[in-house]
């Protein structure tokens, strides 16, 4: 994800993301910025989230959509300036 003020990467897993899950701000600029999920990515990933669901049931049973709802989300996840 990129920080929409100064364009740095900002890692999904920083301290900055985790906190809190609405208003955080960019650790490189302090700009605020808020998380939304891309529903044209998240249209083009349920395809393939949904047969790895499939693919991980044999193994994993009721925990099998949980990598690919995760792996969909993540990728989803923008950085909008919340100003
Ligand atoms: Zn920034």
């Amino acid at each position: 994800m990129h920080c929409p003020h100064c364009n740095q990467s900002v890692s999904v897993l920083s301290r900055a993301i985790r906190r809190a899950v609405r208003i955080k701000a960019c650790p490189h600029c302090g700009g605020s910025v808020k998380v939304v999920f891309s529903w044209p990515v998240i249209a083009i990933c349920f395809g393939p989230a949904v047969l790895l669901t499939l693919a991980l049931r044999p193994w994993a049973d009721s925990f099998a959509s949980l990598p690919g709802v995760l792996a969909m989300l993540l990728l989803a996840m923008r950085l909008k300036s919340s100003e």
